[in-house]
């Protein structure tokens, strides 16, 4: 099994640089491509499916779109689609000055 944090539920990816984010569990900042901890748990379909059955949706930060049906989600699965994202504040800083 290639198991890596990205591939974590756990893992709030990062809304610019979807290669780094953040480990909601430990709380600390990770790369993608880190060994995962015990608390390692795969996002499921499941998981994906409800958040569509209840109108949510979500985001593609490699092609920077918002995804609104399981079909879609499947064509961007490996992108890691997510509902939530890390959003790094010196970034805003710099994009909306003053
Ligand atoms: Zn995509």
């Amino acid at each position: 099994m290639n198991r890596n944090c990205y591939k974590c539920s756990k893992y709030l990816v990062h809304q610019i640089f979807p290669y780094i984010g953040k480990c909601e569990e430990l709380n600390i900042m990770t790369l993608e491509t880190r060994e995962p901890c015990q608390k390692y748990v795969e996002q499921s379909i499941e998981e994906v499916k409800e958040t569509f059955e209840v109108g949510d949706i979500l985001y593609c930060p490699v092609c920077k779109e918002p995804i609104y049906t399981f079909e879609e989600y499947l064509k961007h699965k490996e992108h890691k689609p997510s509902k939530k994202f890390l959003i790094d504040e010196t970034i805003i800083e710099e994009t909306y000055p003053g």
